[in-house]
């Protein structure tokens, strides 16, 4: 795989945070440029003459008015002057994408994984890797997501949907491919995506909450990530929301998994049939009215209004973002979902703004690519 050149790897820490502000919110004429950094406008000009001329911004267009009256010249990075993938890793897929600067997606690939050997996936990542970096001239960097956690961004401590502990997975994939790479939890990677370039990006202050094969959480507040080597073990993962509701292999009664993710509601569903059915048959059952799917549904639906209150209640976000590949129970279970939010809400407290969004692996591979960018324009990667 060919290595693209570092553009951003040599810039000063002055021209550095000039060329994060523009990527985050460019287009900016120089002057709105300067009010935001606070420099005169001479500093400015003198930081960004030199991106100018490395081709990490560009001219990109005239302002046509400005509070003065004079057209301005517009700067911006030129998004497809780097080129980032991204994976996400389930325990039977992956699923890759190739993006742009600004984390747009230029196109996407997945392959199944067969076998769970670090060895066998790093060998499948490889293809998908070499698949889509041949359609750009040159990866700056790869980003990888996955549920577990990650403390140095290139060993996976623990990921037990692949059974795997201690798994050097950057260094394997860096010697397979030559590529810079970067390992993190996927509940993060996605959170750092709205924050970003996503739903969270005008908040300073806002929360993720995922319900999938499990129940993640991440949280942004001063407009940065809050990270802590906890952050990848799923702390809200069996979080207890409803005393009277059923078991988890752990023996809570109405923990987060038991109510809200996929395997507790296929479960309690499954039981209360007396056949195994797929987490769209429950969904489907709930909609069209089937009495017991939709109890269970509406007694998830209760529980995630209590998680949301709980997140509202105690990080007073301006947005909650709810994603991962069990978000229909939200909009199944929406009813009893706001009525609890409501009940546990203060009256007095402003409206919780719920963001619902749709759920795509290639969104989460997208987030695994945010990370690769963050890595790659603060500096953190050194090939
Ligand atoms: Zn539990």
């Amino acid at each position: 795989m060919h290595v693209a050149s570092p553009l951003w790897n040599g810039l000063t820490e002055p021209a550095r945070s000039v060329a994060l502000e523009v990527l985050y919110h460019g287009p900016l004429s120089r002057a709105e440029l300067a009010r935001r950094l606070s420099l005169s406008a001479g500093s400015l000009t003198r930081l960004s003459k030199p991106l100018l001329d490395i081709g990490v911004l560009s001219e990109v267009g005239i302002q046509p008015e400005n509070r003065i009256g004079r057209p301005a010249v517009l700067l911006d990075v030129v998004p497809t002057s780097r080129f980032f993938l991204g994976i996400k890793l389930t325990g039977d897929e992956a699923h890759a994408v190739l993006t742009t600067l600004r984390a747009e997606v230029i196109a996407s690939e997945r392959a199944p994984l067969d076998r769970r050997e670090p060895a066998e996936v790093v060998a499948t990542m490889s293809g998908l890797i070499g698949k889509l970096g041949d359609r750009v001239d040159g990866i700056s960097a790869l980003g990888v997501s996955l549920g577990g956690s990650s403390t140095d961004n290139l060993t996976v401590a623990r990921a037990p949907y692949l059974d795997w502990t201690d798994v050097p997975l950057a260094t394997m994939l860096t010697e397979a491919t030559g590529l810079p790479v970067v390992v993190e939890n996927d509940v993060i990677a996605v959170t750092e995506a709205e924050h970003w370039f996503g739903a969270g990006r005008q908040y300073e202050r806002f929360a993720v909450i995922t319900v999938g094969m499990g129940v993640g959480y991440g949280l942004v507040v001063h407009d940065k990530l809050v990270a802590s080597p906890d952050a990848g073990i799923g702390l809200i993962g069996h979080f207890p929301l409803d005393s009277a509701g059923p078991l988890c292999p752990m023996g809570h009664h109405g923990c987060s998994y038991s109510m809200l993710s996929i395997p507790g509601i296929r479960s309690s569903i499954s039981v209360a049939l007396g056949r195994d059915v797929t987490y769209d048959e429950c969904l489907d059952l709930a909609a069209t009215g089937h009495p017991a799917a939709r109890r269970i549904v509406d007694d998830g639906g209760r529980a995630l209004g209590r998680l949301i209150a709980l997140v509202a209640n105690l990080t007073m976000p301006n947005k909650v973002i709810l994603a991962g590949d069990g978000v229909r129970l939200a909009h199944v279970g929406y009813d009893a979902m706001i009525e609890r939010l409501h009940e546990d809400r203060d009256p007095r407290a402003s409206r919780v703004n719920l963001d619902i969004q749709a759920f795509d692996f290639f969104e989460w591979a997208r987030g695994a690519a945010v990370i690769a960018i963050q890595n790659y324009v603060l500096g953190n990667l050194h090939p």
